[in-house]
């Protein structure tokens, strides 16, 4: 029973990986588990609906594209919790085809931030992003990249992976559904 019991506590121990725990009463150990795991949970559950929430701002810049007529792709970029730029697709507006929703809105970035790195930001863009795009998140130092619709054939991944900077983390399929379908339809519209 004692033998089940300590090597219980060793798994704690090795679970909640933290040498202040050493020594720790196996009362106090449990409490320290149990919240360590809340934690967890909360900060997870936490992360996830920020994605989605971000995601539905860089869907909204999107709908802007579509409301001029531009393939409808949306970006925003968060630093520590708080959108601090917005772009959207203006191609056609501008005349310009480099005029991508993430080029407008690393600029913008920069000038809030009044840096021209951007290693401490989120960049929520709509689409995978182009292999323009993604070397240019290279030059800015991105720190993160969260898209949402995959870009099979035009998306970076597929033209060339290595373009991000090194330390650049990726995730992709937040709202992917939505993201892709608006784009369908638009050029599913424009060929009819
Ligand atoms: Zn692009």
């Amino acid at each position: 029973m004692f033998q089940c019991i300590e090597r219980k506590v060793n798994e704690l121990k090795t679970d909640v990986k933290n040498p202040s725990t050493e020594g720790m009463p196996i009362c106090r150990l449990l409490i320290f588990a149990v919240r360590r795991s809340a934690f967890k949970t909360v900060t997870r559950m936490d992360h996830l609906k920020s994605d989605e929430q971000y995601m539905r701002e860089a869907y909204r810049e999107a709908l802007l594209a579509l409301g001029r007529d531009e393939v409808p792709v949306g970006a925003v970029i968060v630093s520590r919790g708080k959108i601090i730029a917005r772009g959207h697709n203006l191609t056609e507006t501008l005349n310009d085809a480099t005029a991508h929703a993430e080029m407008q809105a690393f600029t913008s970035a920069s000038n809030h931030t009044g840096g021209k790195y951007l290693n401490e930001c989120t960049l929520y863009v709509t689409l995978e992003p182009c292999p323009m795009c993604a070397a240019a998140s290279m030059w800015v130092q991105l720190g993160e990249i969260v898209y949402g619709a995959s870009d099979p054939k035009r998306g970076y991944s597929t033209l060339n992976a290595s373009l991000l900077h090194p330390k650049t983390k990726v995730r992709g399929g937040i709202m992917a559904e939505e993201c892709g379908k608006l784009l369908s339809d638009f050029f599913k519209r424009k060929r009819l």
